[in-house]
């Protein structure tokens, strides 16, 4: 297993995306996004494809939908394009492989879960003719989670204990991270208009998925559960027949949020949510790829602190390092162990949804 698949910045990462889809002689289509990355490269949503365009079923492949989340889901794609017998095996008149590189490239680049527009991408597939929902439990603890100073005072944390003492670490949880649209600057920011990255990819389903039959699309993503254990999160509709399906392709442990059964909060704005409704043609069978890296009480906290910083642009070197080692560190663990697990776990999940879009 080659471990030099994962890379250490965004610009790094996309060099091994391009080179790896050159290798394979697979033409890139970039998305080339408005602003420049960190290091003033450039950002782009990449898209590659492999299959004939009139293929019945199509895998998706995407990574970096929370922007800073990309390093694994990156190293995934890359690995899979390295990999001869992969390409021997999605080698079938009757499929294509699509690979979104970088939903979310901004954030990726500039170490933040969120788009430029300081949107969570994964909340921000809504129907914005609607009046914006309302997230009383959010609204509770918006000062507590992103208070004035930063470290928070010791009577800050204690507000924060007590909210949980009371309500519980689930409620917390769902109150912080099932999507909000009343604290544009705040944390898992639902957005009030679709993002860059939200058009971005509806026209690639435009042009890539009216003609298919079935999609089965992986989405790679880090920060909930143990580390390096890969949990699959069912997404798509949720009849017993769909859920018996995903459970058919990826296994009896595929969890969902809508029965308890995930580490994640029950969401809306979902990526899934804009498959179904540019594919309305295709049976759509899901799953979020998601990959434990610290105690979620850790994730909260660099997530705090990099929104803290993100309110406070003048915060001088030091701490603001500080703050981005940190957020880093919350979703991308750069072990040896802990990649060769992410790699082990997302090659049985690619190659089961091969046979199920085939097979099943
Ligand atoms: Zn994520």
């Amino acid at each position: 297993m080659n471990l030099s698949v994962f890379s250490t910045s965004y610009a790094q990462a996309r060099q091994q995306f391009l080179v790896a889809c050159a290798r394979r002689g697979l033409a890139v289509t970039s998305r080339v996004h408005p602003l420049p990355g960190s290091d003033n490269e450039t950002l782009a949503l990449d898209v590659a494809r492999v299959g004939s365009p009139t293929a019945r079923n199509l895998m998706v492949i995407s990574s970096g939908c929370h922007g800073v989340e990309g390093f694994c889901g990156s190293a995934v794609q890359i690995d899979l394009l390295n990999d001869d017998a992969w390409a021997a095996s999605i080698d079938h008149p009757d499929l294509a492989v699509l690979y979104l590189h970088a939903l979310n490239p901004y954030g990726f680049s500039w170490l933040r879960r969120v788009t430029h527009e300081n949107v969570d991408l994964n909340r921000n597939f809504l129907d914005f003719s609607q009046p914006p929902a309302a997230n009383p439990g959010y609204d509770a603890i918006a000062e507590r989670l992103l208070p004035e100073q930063w470290p928070p005072s010791r009577l800050n944390e204690l507000r924060l204990m007590l909210y949980v003492a009371r309500k519980g670490r689930k409620a917390l949880q769902a109150a912080v991270s099932s999507g909000q649209q009343s604290h544009p600057d705040g944390l898992f920011f639902a957005g009030t208009a679709p993002t860059w990255s939200n058009k971005q990819i509806r026209e690639i389903l435009r042009e890539h998925a009216q003609q298919c039959q079935r999609i089965g699309w992986i989405d790679v993503h880090t920060g909930l559960g143990p580390q390096g254990v890969g949990e699959r999160i069912y997404k798509g509709p949720a009849s017993a027949e769909d859920i018996a399906r995903a459970k058919a392709w990826w296994g009896p442990q595929v969890t969902n949020s809508f029965d308890g059964s995930s580490t994640s909060a029950n969401l809306s704005g979902t990526l899934d949510l804009a498959v179904m409704e540019e594919c309305p043609q295709a049976q759509y069978n899901g799953v979020t790829l998601e990959y434990g890296t610290q105690p979620g009480p850790k994730v909260l906290q660099a997530l705090r602190a990099e929104q803290w910083l993100q309110r406070h642009p003048r915060t001088g070197s030091p701490q603001r390092q500080q703050i981005k080692q940190q957020i880093r560190e919350a979703f991308y663990v750069e072990t040896d162990e802990w990649k060769r697990r992410v790699l082990e776990q997302s090659r049985e999940v690619c190659w089961q949804t091969v046979d199920g879009l085939l097979t099943r």
